[in-house]
């Protein structure tokens, strides 16, 4: 069976390292090859990090790193493909481009994933002349640590792609939850929410940063408060997503945070440009 993952940031170089470590060839796709090879790199220093912390056995690294590939051809990447996920930036014009052009070139029968976080399921199918095979795999960061997977079911998604969604789960060793397809699905609608409010009150000077987290962090047994894991996902990543909840929902308090507005245009992302929240530039 064969997976291929187009994009290889943050969250592709994962997506395509847990698919080859559940036995799938696995092609890893990005605008360039130098791109798509960096993403392979990337998996393939995560699975040398697990053999070192005794997580991952060197059979299991050797087996994954022989099953992965880089191309920067989503035709015949896909040609022969099972499942091809798309995981590039999250802008609607985009995601449809690359699924049209995969839609386009995978053989009939096989399942179309988007990793969007937020993005409408039904929006990207509209675009597609196969749109019943589209289902939402959204993963969460870091891919090859956290356990879920939110499935969702767009209007048109037929059976079919929910099972063979739910059966690709499973082999990779991850817990399901199926959302029908809604702004934000559960997660992002829930979790972007305590990340804009814990800004706001940063903003109102309530209290700093760190306390802020480790009162959730404690108080509530969140594993990360909502400041750091803004840094980890990306501020740029929380802003396209808080825009597009604040359009489609129209509620007040999904309108991004001045403090928001401001670090992503000064060039401030997070964990990934060594400042956001926090500064990151020793770690
Ligand atoms: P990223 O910017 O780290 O990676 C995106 C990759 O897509 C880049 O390598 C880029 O070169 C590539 N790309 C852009 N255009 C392309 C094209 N036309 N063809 C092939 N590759 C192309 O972004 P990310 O953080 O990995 O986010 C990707 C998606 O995953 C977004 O939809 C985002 O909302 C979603 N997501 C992100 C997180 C997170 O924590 N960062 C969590 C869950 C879901």
């Amino acid at each position: 069976m064969k997976v291929v993952v187009i994009g290889a940031g943050t969250m592709g170089h994962g997506i395509a390292q847990v698919s080859a470590m559940a036995g799938y060839e696995t092609v890893q796709v990005d605008a360039t090859l130098e791109q798509a090879e960096a993403g392979v790199a990337r998996a393939l220093r995560n699975l040398d990090d697990g053999v070192k912390r005794g997580k991952v056995t060197v059979d299991a690294r050797d087996a994954a790193a022989a099953s992965l590939r880089a191309s920067a051809d989503i035709p015949s990447a896909v040609v022969d493909a099972d499942i091809v996920i798309e995981a590039v930036p999250e802008r609607m014009e985009l995601k449809q481009s690359v699924l049209a052009t995969a839609d386009a070139h995978m053989p009939a029968g096989a399942l179309l994933g988007s990793n969007t976080s937020s993005l409408s399921i039904t929006d990207l199918q509209n675009a597609l002349t196969h749109p019943q095979r589209v289902v939402g795999l959204h993963f969460f960061n870091p891919v090859h640590i956290n356990p879920l997977i939110e499935v969702v079911r767009g209007r048109l998604t037929d059976e079919t792609s929910m099972t063979a969604a739910l059966a690709y789960v499973a082999r990779i060793g991850k817990e399901a939850v199926v959302v029908n397809d809604s702004p934000g699905f559960a997660t992002s609608r829930l979790g972007v929410l305590l990340g804009l409010e814990a800004m706001r009150m940063l903003e109102e000077g309530v209290a700093q940063a760190a306390d802020i987290d480790r009162a959730l962090e404690l108080g509530y047994r969140h594993p990360m408060g909502p400041l750091k894991l803004t840094d980890l996902v990306g501020l740029d990543v929380r802003l396209d997503i808080a825009r597009y909840l604040h359009e489609k929902l129209g509620a007040a308090h999904f309108k991004p945070p001045a403090i928001l507005e401001r670090l992503v245009a000064d060039g401030h992302l997070g964990k990934k440009t060594g400042r956001g929240f926090y500064d990151w530039s020793e770690s």
